[in-house]
């Protein structure tokens, strides 16, 4: 069996890390496609190198663009790859432009889609990922669910009650990474490289287009961590495209901003931070993975189990009062222990149900 695997941001490179072995193990010939979307070294090359993904057998290099050019762009060249490969199955994770147009480029062809991290749902359609999920999820076969909530949603809209699409609980596949990635990890001489002691800084992340293209919230959230910092250093590592947009404001020379960093360094981090503050999806459950208490800058969360365990505290980023005090209030606090992610099994989980889907 042939399959195509599309990815072309950071958390689908780290998720094709697990998926892609487990693929190849079940006998599978899984031929990556790269996008383009994420194609500075250090958002993409890296992660291939580091995590020893294997090799794109298609490079796209579609870039950045608005979103209608984009997935456009994608769309169109990745028709193409697949007229010619005519692969059994193309495999798309989670939620960007590069995941719906894969969905859409191969449904169109009759070839079936998996969607890896099938049913999130933030309820907010003003999230171009929300929009990504939504169509993804409605044109695949296999759907493939990280937890109890994603089966709900995808079952309250009626998915894999018939034979157009068909629904499986399999884990979170970041999890399985986070598990391997941590053992026996030596973390003092990257701290020391930033200047940082364990247990002694807040970790943050902002690279949500909700949050950096409203300038009230991009002032709150610098705002808010740069009164964090008065108290503890806060670590930023930033996205490339929000770089720049921190830099304007004054109060983020206050914050120690750094180079977006390897996956494994990220890992140092988050296991050595006083606190996650972020607006990733995938950083929130690694603060989990991790032990760290996480606040999170949104108006909302697709991974509702972290709040409902007490992991998270949800903060809408428009004031930075608010901020500072819900981070101050939350270092030294934890939830309950649970694993709502699964056991670290959802790679093989995945292989096993594309298997049993396909072949
Ligand atoms: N990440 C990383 N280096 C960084 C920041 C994040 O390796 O400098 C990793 C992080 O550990 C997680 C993933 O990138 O595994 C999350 O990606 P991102 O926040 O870009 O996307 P989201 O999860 O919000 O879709």
């Amino acid at each position: 069996m042939k399959i195509t695997s599309v990815v072309g941001a950071r958390p689908q490179f780290i998720k094709a890390a697990i998926v892609s072995p487990q693929l190849v193990a079940a006998g599978i010939d899984d031929r990556i496609l790269h996008t383009g979307q994420h194609y500075d070294a250090k958002m993409s090359d890296a992660f291939f190198d580091e995590l020893g993904i294997p090799e794109p057998v298609w490079s796209l290099h579609v870039g950045s663009g608005s979103h209608g050019a984009q997935t456009g762009a994608m769309l169109a060249k990745i028709e193409e790859t697949l007229l010619a490969d005519r692969p059994d199955a193309v495999l798309v994770y989670g939620d960007t432009n590069s995941t719906t147009a894969g969905a859409l480029a191969a449904t169109k062809l009759q070839i079936p889609v998996v969607h890896v991290e099938a049913g999130l749902r933030s309820f907010n359609r003003a999230m171009p990922e929300e929009i990504n999920r939504i169509l993804t999820d409605h044109i695949s076969d296999l759907l493939l669910a990280p937890t109890q909530t994603a089966m709900q949603h995808l079952n309250a809209e009626g998915l894999g009650r018939d034979e157009t699409s068909h629904v499986t609980l399999v884990g979170d596949v970041m999890y399985d990474l986070a598990l391997r990635a941590s053992e026996n990890l030596e973390t003092a001489d990257f701290l020391a490289t930033i200047g940082v002691n364990s247990g002694e800084f807040v970790l943050a992340t902002v690279h949500r287009a909700e949050n950096t293209d409203d300038p009230v919230r991009c002032a709150a959230i610098i705002e808010g961590l740069a009164r964090v910092a008065r108290d503890v250093p806060v670590v930023l590592p930033a996205h490339p495209r929000t770089r720049s947009l921190l830099e304007a404001d004054p109060n983020s020379a206050k914050l120690t901003l750094i180079e977006p960093v390897g996956y494994l360094d990220m890992v140092r981090l988050e296991q050595t931070c006083a606190l996650v503050a972020t607006d990733s999806g995938g950083v929130q459950k690694e603060a989990f993975f991790h032990g760290a208490p996480c606040v999170t800058l949104r108006d909302e969360t697709e991974w509702v189990e972290l709040v409902e365990l007490g992991w998270n505290t949800v903060v809408p980023p428009v004031d930075a009062t608010v901020i500072h005090e819900a981070i101050q209030s939350r270092i030294g606090t934890t939830g309950e222990p649970a694993s709502p992610y699964g056991h670290g099994d959802a790679g093989k989980r995945i292989a096993d149900a594309v298997v049993a889907r396909y072949q």
